[in-house]
């Protein structure tokens, strides 16, 4: 009986060892997009037409964030500061190398990897979600770790609250705020019309990058019917800018990926289960496209409450055994 329950603590506990180090990203590393030059020696910049920057962080190889500057003749706007933050960068330094104009700073949501410094930003406009508004006191807005996935998440000063549709007219170019939930609540797209751009945020990127990124799995409907209404609005003139990848992707592309959501959905894709060091995930595979999903169900963070009571529960069973056999 001792020996069984021997075996038994050694099996959970190299299981959770294994789950704990082990990564299941293949050490590739990310080429950098064409004509993407390095400025520093973390950020790339590249210019997508004569009024839109893209900058880029791929030395983060689970990310590869994408953040991009839309120019007007009056103002600036910058979608996302990216994951700079987590490795003590600033995106800011960047932006104002690349232009004078007073910059907006807008989200496609608010997931750590998209909000570095975003306490620290002076013009920040928020899309105006009943539920954030009433949050939000003399317009201070403190985001919560569901939203940012961050145990101390920060809080924001709104300068603006931009209902969804409304346009933003940045001087001789004009930009619509769209809400398309999905990845997440206040998931933030933005359509350009002018240069016949849409900048997607997680909603869709670059899909050669290891992650689609579905991290709550009851929010799959919701990201097939947005998905579904961008390919229905849009077309092949239009390119799709996301915030991870290589920016561009193409209208047949984000077709191929509603395919691959509805795949999903209908659980018609083969799928494995690895560990990794956010506790076991189910990988989903088809044409070129990847998709983990947390295998408990659930969201992210669920599946890292699940992962500490586990940890937590195994180490008891550790020191408990410790001590017996010390006794003896
Ligand atoms: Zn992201």
């Amino acid at each position: 009986m001792k020996n069984t329950l021997k075996i038994i603590v050694i099996f959970i506990t190299s299981i959770f060892l294994l789950t704990s180090c082990s990564d299941n990203k293949q050490k590739f590393v990310y080429p950098l997009w064409e004509g993407a030059k390095w400025v520093d020696d973390y950020y790339i910049v590249g210019q997508l037409d004569e009024q839109t920057y893209a900058i880029s962080e791929p030395k983060n190889n689970w990310y590869y964030n994408t953040s991009y500057l839309l120019l007007g003749k009056d103002k600036a706007l910058l979608f996302d500061t990216g994951y700079g933050s987590v490795a003590n960068k600033d995106i800011m330094p960047v932006v104002k190398k690349l232009t004078d104009l007073p910059v907006i700073t807008m989200y496609s949501h608010f997931h750590l990897d998209h909000i570095a410094n975003i306490e620290k930003q002076d013009n920040v406009w928020i899309i105006d979600l009943p539920y954030l508004r009433e949050r939000a006191k003399d317009n201070k807005l403190t985001l919560t770790t569901s939203e940012t996935l961050l145990f101390d998440p920060p809080t924001v000063t709104v300068s603006k609250w931009i209902k969804p549709n409304e346009i933003i007219d940045l001087g001789d170019r004009k930009v619509q705020v769209l809400n398309m939930t999905g990845h997440t609540t206040e998931s933030t797209v933005l359509f350009d019309e002018k240069y016949k751009q849409l900048f997607t945020g997680d909603l869709f990127y670059d899909p050669r990058l290891d992650y689609v990124d579905l991290h709550d799995d009851t929010k799959a409907d919701l990201l097939v019917n947005s998905t579904e209404k961008l390919v229905a609005t849009y077309n092949d003139n239009y390119v799709f800018n996301g915030a991870h990848g290589f920016p561009k992707q193409s209208y047949t592309t984000l077709t191929k990926y509603l395919d691959f959501l509805k795949a999903y959905k209908n659980k018609s894709l083969n799928s494995e289960t690895i560990a990794t060091s956010i506790g076991f995930q189910t990988i989903y595979e088809k044409d070129g496209m990847r998709m983990a999903t947390p295998t408990y169900g659930g969201s992210i963070t669920h599946q890292l409450i699940i992962n500490i009571v586990f940890g937590l529960l195994i180490l008891m069973l550790v020191v408990i055994f410790i001590r017996k056999r010390m006794r003896k």
